[in-house]
């Protein structure tokens, strides 16, 4: 059945305007992920995702082992009403064991992260007991396990410590590498293919002409991109030419899993960009109640996914977190998907908002309180740059008033 046979079938939607939920959903149901793994050394896995489970090869500690700088000794030694002088044995110290074993009435002076000496079941802080000649005096009141950390309390051997399909972040590495795994397989990275239109678009380097803007959206999808670890290709400016379009198009969809787009999608356009993408592929066009980024393509063409969007350099970076991101993690293989979560804070200004549509406000959330950055057009760049958050205002949402609690969803991750 063609994309625009199952889209229907799928959605009751107004076709002059489709919800963000909507085509988000449709778009997700559409795309499988391309799985083909390949084995890396570990630090070159980092933003890839896993094709194989990791199953720990040893417990995680190796050995019962102490949480805190003190004193080992066993708790069936301990008067529960009154001070217990131990005398101290010897030392260990991390990585650094205490060879022999303790006799009635001893124990042990511990470092943190030293094996736990044979026979000790309770470590005591070295800040509660009171130190008197050769030995210690610990008070009563302590737990049996207290300040141990027991072998495979972390991760367990045999057991899976990470599943496949784990995004691979900072955390993960290092997880990784406690359990002793130099080389892990991860799926091999999505080629992105993208490409800016427009007959006004000039490049850096060159003057600028009459009519003309330098081109952003390449840089801002080719950071976007290269953040979220795709192989990027970067095609270049194509002019509003049916010719070269279409020779771009090909090349793109024989070279990588995804091509991009940017601009041409609008109703009223030069309309080759729409024209050729319906002739070359299989493509629904879509106006979204969103703002910014209206018009939005989607579809395949060849044997890729193709995302055609707006021309408008705010309008590229909404629609790519908005809509690609999603989709290319699910095309990464990242399950779950890594979900930008959305925060309540407290608007501390009014802001314009008619119901009906989703709107991306960008702003500044600091302390729980948000502010939008200045002029909001979809074209102003610096209202992204200035940016750490976006305001999110749902599809039902009216005015805000100051003091209202919005929506915000950060840019940045913390790790
Ligand atoms: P379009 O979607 O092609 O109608 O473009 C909408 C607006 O975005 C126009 O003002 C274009 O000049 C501008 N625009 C399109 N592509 C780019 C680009 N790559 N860089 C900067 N501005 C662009
Ligand atoms: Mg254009």
């Amino acid at each position: 059945m063609s994309l625009s046979a199952r889209f229907s079938c799928l959605s009751d939607h107004d076709p002059e305007a489709l919800s963000v939920a909507q085509a988000r959903a449709f778009i997700g149901s559409q795309l499988t992920p391309i799985r083909i793994p390949e084995r890396l050394p570990l630090r070159s896995a980092l933003g890839r995702v896993l094709a194989s489970d990791v199953i720990a090869p040893c417990n995680v500690p190796a050995h019962d082992n102490s949480a805190m700088d003190g004193y080992a000794l066993r708790h069936a030694e301990l008067s529960e009403t009154a001070g217990t002088r131990l005398r101290v044995a010897g030392t260990a110290l991390a990585g650094r064991a205490f060879a022999g074993e303790i006799a009635a009435g001893e124990c042990v002076r511990i470092m943190t992260g030293a094996l736990l000496p044979a026979g000790c079941d309770v470590v005591v802080i070295q800040e509660v007991v009171a130190v008197d000649g050769d030995g210690i005096i610990v008070p009563p009141g302590q737990r049996r396990g207290q300040n141990i950390r027991l072998a495979g309390e972390d991760l367990a051997a045999g057991r899976p410590a990470l599943a496949a399909g784990r995004l691979i972040r900072p955390a993960e590495l290092g997880l990784i590498a406690s359990l002793g795994c130099g080389e892990i397989s991860v799926y091999r990275r999505l080629r992105v293919a993208f490409f800016s239109t427009g007959d006004e678009l000039c490049s850096s380097g060159t003057p600028l002409g009459d009519g003309q803007v330098y081109d952003s959206n390449r840089y801002t999808l080719f950071g976007m991109l290269t953040r979220l670890g795709c192989e990027v290709l970067d095609l270049g400016v194509v002019g509003d030419q049916p010719e070269w379009l279409a020779t771009t198009f090909r090349q793109a969809a024989a070279a990588a899993d995804v091509v991009i787009t940017s601009g041409g999608v609008s109703v009223g356009e030069a309309d080759f960009v729409r024209t050729l993408m319906a002739q070359l592929g299989e493509v629904l066009f879509w106006k979204i109640a969103m703002k910014p980024g209206r018009p939005l393509a989607f579809g395949r063409i060849g044997g890729a996914w193709l995302f055609g969007l707006p021309g408008n350099p705010v309008a590229v970076m909404v629609a790519f977190q908005q809509f690609v991101r999603d989709a290319l993690y699910l095309l990464m293989g990242a399950d779950p998907l890594p979900v930008v979560p959305l925060l309540p804070a407290v608007c501390t200004v009014a802001l314009k908002k008619a119901p009906g549509r989703s709107e991306y406000q960008r702003g500044v959330l600091s302390d729980g309180c948000v502010r939008p950055t200045g002029a909001q057009g979809s074209g102003i760049l610096r209202s992204m740059s200035d940016a750490n958050c976006f305001i999110v205002l749902e599809h039902d949402r009216g005015d805000v008033a100051a003091g209202d609690s919005v929506a915000v969803q950060l840019f940045d991750g913390l790790v």
